[in-house]
């Protein structure tokens, strides 16, 4: 934890809890400063426009290529659509998110948060317009320390307001997935939206202003659990923003380093200039060695090589490597990296189990389904020619956007017996036919009888199954047909 945002110590030494200091990220560029806002405008785009992507599902259907149909009881994404029965497939998608996060953490640490995670992405984009109104970190550190003017209130002003426009943006853009984009978006800024609309937006709203734009790495390094859990999960194989003890130690003033030098006397190649731990968005010094608080981001390796081509230097002394390597050179061995490890295969080998298990299963599931439940009370009746009827409420469920006819019919029974859909006339034989709609469900009252004469078990297991009359799907469900 570091030294200046948490108080510690023994009771005398100083206040318990002190507040955290401001930090003002200075502007880089490199490679991983670019990688970064390759996948800022990536990740931000897709969110921002997917709602607006449309997607041809046929008449009966929406058209928008993601959307939670809360009304509907829906989900849509391109050609899938889930119904509530299959919410697994959710639970099945958030299992394979956590594996790969484990994966990608034993490869590269917690290049997830650097890189990815909303609240960086977000808080780079803040800072971004931060920069851009206020200026870089001595501008801003500047204004900050002078008394309130026109000028910085405007400077100010000008900031939040943009910042409350994209978390706006970010709010509204969470709705759209909701509903019809087009139409909510017309909905919203007509005033027809309905509250409950409004009120997430504005929850998503605050939201986003307070996490990215005022509370920014403290939410990284006091609110957000996985680094901790990162901890757990690392080891010594994993690539880390690592800084090169062994090349940049001794450290010194450029001045300092080459009159050192001059004289025969050890100079590392870092000269204390500062540059990584100025253009770090959590503050942190990562010539202290590896520190929960670093996210990973990579900028201060982007900083530092700056400085090393500056001063003729190879560029690198801060770089993604290993705690192995960081020991092995220190011993004045070679590097060594090691991918393909226990951890790494057995993460990989999991997520290609889940993976393929859920793509069986997605793409050879049923297009219709049966749910049957026996009458309660009374469990049969007895008719008065000897024979005996129970009744179920049976639930047809059609997941193809077209009408579709199923033959119903019961199994496990003598020939002798009838089946019956109360309300419905249409049947093949002694066989109901229910007519389904496009993308619906339809619950029929089903009454089964037995003729008097028939010497039955006081429970015969009995089988219904539908048949689509076109397509030849089938579905089964299993229930009893009682006589005592
Ligand atoms: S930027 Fe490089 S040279 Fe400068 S202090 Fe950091 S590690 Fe040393
Ligand atoms: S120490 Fe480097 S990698 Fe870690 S958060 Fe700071 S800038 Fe990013």
């Amino acid at each position: 934890m570091r030294a200046d945002t948490a108080g510690g110590g023994a009771a005398g030494d100083g206040p318990m809890y002190v507040a955290a200091k401001k930090i003002y990220p200075q502007a880089v560029q490199g490679r991983f400063r670019r990688i970064k806002w390759g996948v800022l405008a990536v990740t931000l785009g897709i969110y921002y426009f997917l709602p607006f992507v449309r997607w041809d599902r046929g008449a009966n259907a929406p058209n928008q290529a993601l959307l939670i149909d809360m009304e509907g009881r829906r989900a849509y994404f391109f050609s899938i659509e889930i119904w509530p029965q299959e919410v697994y497939y959710l639970t099945g998608l958030l299992i394979l998110a956590s594996l790969m996060l484990f994966l990608i953490n034993a490869v590269a640490g917690r290049i997830w948060c650097g890189y990815l995670c909303p609240q960086t992405v977000w808080t780079d984009l803040f800072m971004l317009i931060e920069r851009w109104i206020e200026g870089d970190r001595r501008e801003r550190m500047k204004l900050d320390q002078q008394p309130m003017s026109a000028h910085k209130l405007a400077k100010k002003g000008i900031k939040h307001v943009l910042w409350l426009a994209i978390a706006m943006w970010t709010g509204g853009a969470w709705i759209l997935y909701f509903g019809d984009a087009p139409t909510m978006v017309v909905n919203l800024f007509t005033g027809q939206a309905s509250l409950l609309t409004y009120v997430f937006v504005a929850i998503l709203t605050f939201t986003t202003y307070s996490l990215a734009g005022m509370m920014r790495e403290q939410v990284c390094i006091y609110m957000c659990p996985w680094p901790r859990i990162q901890a757990a999960l690392t080891d010594e194989w994993a690539l880390n923003v690592t800084y090169k003890t062994d090349r940049g130690e001794p450290r010194g003033s450029l001045k300092e380093m080459q009159k050192r030098a001059q004289q025969g006397l050890p100079a590392g190649d870092c000269i204390d200039c500062y540059q990584c731990l100025h253009a770090c968005p959590t503050g942190v010094d990562i010539r202290d060695g590896l520190q929960l608080d670093c996210i990973q981001c990579g900028l201060c390796i982007d900083a530092c090589d700056t400085v090393m081509q500056k001063i003729g230097r190879p560029t690198g002394l801060i770089g993604y490597d290993t705690d192995m390597n960081l020991a092995r050179r220190a011993e004045g061995k070679p590097p060594i990296y090691k991918l393909i490890r226990a951890r790494t295969v057995l993460y990989a080998a999991i997520i290609v189990f889940v993976g393929s298990f859920m793509l069986y299963t997605l793409t050879s599931r049923s297009f219709a389904d049966i749910n049957v439940l026996h009458d309660r009370n009374p469990v049969f009746v007895k008719l008065s020619d000897g024979g005996v009827r129970n009744g179920y409420t049976v639930r047809f469920l059609n997941k193809r956007p077209i009408e579709r006819t199923f033959l119903l019919r019961v199994e496990g029974l003598p020939d002798t017996a009838r089946v019956e859909a109360v309300g419905n006339a249409e049947a093949v034989g002694s066989n109901p036919l229910i007519t389904v709609g496009p993308d619906r469900t339809r619950e029929v009252r089903v009454l089964v009888f037995t003729p008097g004469g028939e010497a039955l078990p006081a429970s015969t297991d009995v089988t219904f199954q539908i048949v689509d009359l076109k397509d030849g799907e089938r579905a089964t469900a299993s229930d009893k047909f009682m006589t005592e």
